[in-house]
This record gives structure tokens, sequence and C-alpha cells, in this order.
């Protein structure tokens, strides 16, 4: 039997097509129609789906055997004794009914809420499920517990996207679609692996360069696509924003933006323009005094008149978000694209490449401490991921609900997280396997993955897919878990079934979603529709004619670059210790919990490997691993190789593997507007 749905990890959202048999995925392919994939999927697309039937799957619930011993003076004696009828295994688990298990969170969390109040009790998603899910999550948080306290993963990623989007152009997602790449006469790669993290958009690019379009890519190392561009632009550490108010520079200086466009769309263009031209890093003259890059300041130049004259587009990943100015660099990619008309028409625009398969739609559900569903402003805003920590520590927050985020694998400062973890009264994960954040859990509910559900996801171009169970098994779905709580807590949620969600998510979210029925969407189930979608159709390209700010204009705003760290040494011709950046690989996704079930990824990239300068060798002469030591932590002992693709002192690493402690390096340094973590940039030394 084939089956149609969409791929469960990356933020492309590649249209999927699933052999199925005797209730197991044999396969899972492409349609060469479908919009997305132009039937190619990348490997973990064709090979991830080993994890659905594996044996490591976790039950429907386990609760800890210590975490009764803890309550047991407390609990209610019926359920006492109904608890206390399960033997425990080993690993020091009880494995009881799923209502017994919703019936203990219920009772726990009102006992913790009564003592500490109901901002106490925060949620941390993950942008892996579905949109229903994600909007009942929010949903239990806000009405149910009437906390404030709910995030997701787009902290560690693409908030800044969200936020420096909307400073400018009113709306925090990408402009065009993926087929748009194509009709684009310059393309810009800003910070993105895009060969590893999105292979199918690297897909798309290569064959509009093929084709003619000019390509520019900037990043702190060679990478792939790179190879394949007219502009290999290797710049420094966080120099991204110093960068980009070069080309807007360049563009302003030598009157190359489009008058007539910078009059009828926008404003605040004189004050930004000043700010611009008398600001002494704007100038790509600059890079002749920092040693090594010199050849940026002609490449820029040439960049600048390219895309002021062409039409160009800018995509970008977590090599831009994923910095203390990411939000300010994303949108000086808006205040570039608004002085050169390049937005709102085909083939110019701006494309966040978001990175979990969901992250566009999680946000749009409202999973997020300030906005509720479409964006609209909650009643009372809630705490940020880093500040949800802190708050552990000082004892404020005592519940933590979590759906699919290992918190304590890929999050920063790991050493932090750890230590508020533990003093967590109540911690409930749903998840599919055992990884970081289940080991901290007093109760873990077992639930279904994208494969085994209906549900709406939304990839990182607004496409909402709607997907189908590939296979069924008699885990409940995450909104079937918070709803089973709910019945023994305070009974605000009550749905038949997730078409019943997503008619109330269509109406509290009617401005995107409006028009997109159950029937529409499965009516397009290959193809899939780009938000909004109202009763005329969808919109896949958006702010053709107004920007979605209040007064329909583009607002300009500068933001100075500010030197520091490795631009700053180098103009001192003094470097010290190496410069560490981090991203995926592409056989991985994420922690790996799901890409690691399927053998033939796991072959291709069974652990963390360090890149080395070649020019760096003698660091690592007669060595078998490296220790990298930051100022917060160690990673353990890891591989390594040398690589021409890498500068002298600089390195890079993937963070897909638990046991590489790679994210123990990290502090609390983040995007200044956002607090997503500064993953990009980390001193070490090597031991
Ligand atoms: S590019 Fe992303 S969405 Fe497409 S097949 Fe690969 S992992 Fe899946």
């Amino acid at each position: 039997m084939l089956k149609q749905s969409v791929c469960t990890y990356c933020g492309v959202g590649c249209d999927i097509e699933a052999v199925v048999q005797n209730n197991e995925i044999k396969q899972i392919k492409a349609n060469k129609d479908g919009i997305v994939s132009e039937g190619k999927l990348c490997i973990k697309g064709k090979y991830g789906f080993d994890f659905t039937n594996h044996p490591n799957r976790l039950p429907p619930v386990k609760i800890k055997k210590s975490f009764l011993n803890k309550n047991e003076l407390f609990l209610p004696k019926k359920l006492k004794s109904s608890l206390l009828e399960y033997s425990v295994d080993k690993g020091g688990y009880i494995y009881p009914t799923l209502e017994l298990g919703y019936e203990l969170v219920a009772w726990k969390l009102q006992r913790v809420l009564e003592a500490y109040g109901n901002f106490s009790f925060c949620a941390i998603g993950g942008a892996r499920t579905s949109c229903e899910n994600s909007y009942v999550f929010q949903k239990f948080t806000r009405k149910s517990v009437k906390s404030p306290h709910i995030d997701n993963c787009a902290r560690v990623c693409h908030a800044p996207s969200l936020k420096g989007m909307r400073s400018i152009i009113g709306e925090g997602a990408s402009t065009n679609p993926f087929w748009d790449i194509k009709n684009s006469e310059f393309l810009i790669i800003f910070g993105s692996n895009t060969t590893e993290a999105h292979p199918i958009v690297a897909n798309k690019v290569i064959s509009a360069v093929k084709n003619g379009t000019k390509l520019a890519v900037f990043d702190v190392r060679t990478i792939e696509i790179a190879k394949k561009a007219d502009f290999n632009c290797v710049i420094p550490y966080e120099s991204n924003l110093l960068v980009t108010n070069m080309i807007a520079y360049e563009i302003v200086k030598n009157e190359l933006y489009d008058k007539e466009f910078v009059k009828s769309r926008t404003r605040g263009f004189e004050e930004y323009k000043e700010a611009l031209l008398k600001d002494e890093y704007a100038n790509p003259e600059f890079f002749q005094k920092v040693k090594g890059y010199e050849y940026l300041t002609e490449q820029i130049k040439e960049i600048a008149k390219l895309y002021a004259t062409k039409k160009s587009m800018i995509l970008w990943g977590l090599g831009v978000t994923e910095h203390i100015d990411g939000s300010y660099t994303t949108a000086s990619f808006c205040n570039l694209s608004l002085l050169t008309a390049n937005v709102g028409k085909n083939g110019a625009g701006l494309m966040p490449l978001r990175g979990q398969n969901n992250v566009q739609g999680t946000c749009d559900m409202g999973c997020l401490p300030y906005y509720d569903p479409d964006y609209k402003k909650p009643l009372v805003e809630g705490k940020k991921t880093p500040d949800l920590i802190d708050a552990m520590l000082e004892d404020e927050i005592k519940v933590l609900f979590n759906m699919g985020e290992d918190i304590a694998h890929i999050h920063p400062n790991q050493n932090k997280i750890q230590k508020a973890l533990k003093k967590l009264e109540l911690t409930v994960v749903m998840e599919l396997f055992e990884n970081e954040i289940t080991k901290y859990a007093d109760i873990v509910f077992g639930v279904k993955s994208g494969y085994e559900k209906s549900g709406v996801y939304i990839n990182a171009e607004r496409r909402l897919h709607l997907s189908q169970p590939l296979v069924e098994n008699n885990l409940p779905d995450d909104w079937e878990v918070i709803q089973g709580i709910d019945r023994y807590f305070r009974q605000k949620i009550d749905f038949k079934d997730t078409k019943d969600i997503w008619e109330e998510v269509r109406k509290e979210a009617s401005e995107r979603f409006g028009g997109a029925s159950y029937e529409l969407l499965q009516k397009e189930r290959l193809n899939g529709l780009q938000w909004p979608i109202n009763e005329s159709g969808d919109l896949p390209i958006l702010h053709q004619k107004e920007f979605r700010t209040k007064d329909g204009l583009g607002h300009f705003k500068y933001k100075r670059y500010f030197l520091r760290g490795m631009v700053k040494e180098l103009l001192k011709e003094k470097s010290e210790d190496f410069y560490l950046t981090t991203g995926r690989v592409i056989a991985h996704y994420n922690n790996a919990n799901q890409t690691n079930k399927s053998p033939k990824l796991q072959k291709r990239a069974s652990e963390d490997v360090v890149l080395v300068s070649l020019e760096d060798e003698e660091f690592v002469k007669n060595r078998q691993t490296i220790t990298l030591v930051s100022n917060y932590g160690r990673s353990n002992p890891l591989k390594f190789k040398l690589s021409k693709n890498i500068k002298k002192g600089t390195l890079f690493v993937s963070f897909h593997h638990s046991n590489s402690n790679i994210n123990f390096l990290f502090g609390d340094e983040s995007d200044e507007l956002t607090k997503t973590a500064r993953f990009k940039s980390i001193k070490v030394k090597i031991e």
C-alpha cells in the first residue's frame, strides 16, 4: 500500500510516499510531482524510518518508583493502592495504565500549584509534533494551568528570525516558496550549511546555479555548497551583521537602491541612511585591516552591486540566528530587501531555513511566551527557556511539562540546566525514546511519532501538509495525554480528534488558517498550501502590495555592529585559543534519537567529529582524540579530522550524540532580543 504524508525531520517539509506492508514501513520515496521534493528526498527522508517499529520505543507510561516513594505519605488512598500493585523493574520504574498515569500527574500538579501558584508551572515543547498537539499544549498551559510559561525549540533556533523580520516587515516567515528559488538571478546563502541541514533546498539552489543564477555563500568555513558559488566568502566568527551592514553601505553610498520602492513602500529611510553612512564599521574597506580576511572588501562590493541590480533572495540558517546579534542580522536582511525592492515578487525574497519540520507551525500555534496563536499578544507574557532555567534554580518554577524537547542535551549550558532539572518537584515528559530529558522525568509518556498520526505540519516556506498515519500503534498522541491529564485536573480540554482541534485553530488563528479545512488539506495532501489561507486560496508570495506591519510599510531600522571577539583579536593580529562553531551533519537530526535507529544513517555518522584546520595540525599531532574546554565546561574526548575547509584557529563539530557533551561548552550568551543561545561561536582550548 502506498501512503502519502510529510517527512518528519527538517523544516524543508518534503512530501513523502511510503510503501507499507503489514503495518510496517518498507520504503519511503518521493512523488515526482511533489512541489517540495520534486521527486527527491535526502538520506534522512529515505532511510530514517526504522524508529517506528524499534523495540526501544517507550511504553505508554512509566513512573519512577522513587517519585512514588517521595509522595507516598500524601497520595490519595485509592490512587496509592492502585499504583502499588505494579511491580518495579530493574531500572526503578513501574508501568501502570495510562489512566493511573494521568491521575497521578493531575494530583501532583494540583498539589504543587496550590503550594507555589500557577506560575510555578512551565511547558517546553519541541517542534516535531503536529500543530494540533502544539495548540493543545499551549492551551493547557494558558487556559487550564493558567501559567504564561510556554516555550518551544525555536528558542534555540529561529526565534531571532521571527523577531528581526517582524520588526521590519511585520511577518516572521519566509516570503517566497522554495520553488521560486529557480526564478532568482542572485542567491545569497548566509550561515546555512544547506547541503547537510536542508538538502532538498540545496538541490534547488544548485539547479538554479546550473541554469545561470549567481550564488554567494557567507560562512565561517568553506561548506560544500560554497564550492558551487561565484563568491565563497569565508568570514570571521561573529561578523554577520558587520558584513550585511557593509552590503547596505555599498548600495546606499553608490545610490544603487530603488528610490521609487523606498519612497512608496517604506519609512525611516533617511534616519537609516544617516546612521549607516556614519558607521565607521560599515565601509567594506574595514576588512583591509582584518588579517587574513582582506579579500572580503572586494567580494562585498561586488555582491552589493549584484544584489541591488538582480532579482535576489537571501537564505539563512542558524549560523545567523545563534549569535548575540541574531535578531539584528535578520532585520538587516529585511533592510537590504527594502532597499532594493527584493521582496514581494517572484524570484526575490527572504528565506529563513527553519530547523525542525514544524517549527513554523509551533510558533504559529502560540507555543511562545510572548505570542498567543496567530501572533496575538497574550494577557501575560511568560518567561523564555533560559529564564525558566534560572527560575528553576531560584525555586520559582517547580513543574516542567516537556513535549519532545531534549533540553538536557540540545540546549546550552548543560551543567546549569542539569542542576536546575534536579530541583523540580514534578517533571513530565512525552517522548518516543529514552533520551537525556527522560532521565530526569518522574513520569514519561511514550507517544505516537509523526509517522503514526494525523495532523498539520508547516514547513519553512509556510506550507501546510496534512499528515496521515503510515502505520498504526496503540500509543497515545501528545494531545490525548494532555487531555487525559486535564480530565483529572481542570477539564478545559475537550476534543474528539485532531480535526476537532484543527477546527478550533481555524477560529483562534483565522488570519492565517481560516480557509484551511481538513477537507481542503486532504485534497492538497501532496503539495499542501501556504498560509495565509482563506476562501480564495493560499498565498505563495507575501508582501506583494503591502507589508504586514500596522501601516503596511516596511520600517527601516539600523543596528551598528559592535567590535568584539575574533574580529577584534585579528585587528591586533593576536588570536588566542580556537573559535568553535557547531552544526548538523546530513545523516542525523537534532539529538539523533530517531536517526540513530536507522543502521544506514548511524553507519554514516556514529559519532561527533571535530574538524581541525590543516594549518593547525601541530595542535593535534600524535593524538587519537581531543577534548574541547571552554569557560563553561568540557566535551568528552572526541575524534578529529584535519580539513582544508577550516580556517586556521577555528574548529567545527556536530552536536548530535549526547555522549560528546558538546553543549556543556556553551554558556548563557545569547541573542540580545530573544535569548537564543550563541551556539555558533565559543572560544575553546584543545586539551
Ligand atoms: S530535506 Fe528535510 S524534509 Fe526533505 S527529506 Fe531531507 S530531512 Fe526530510
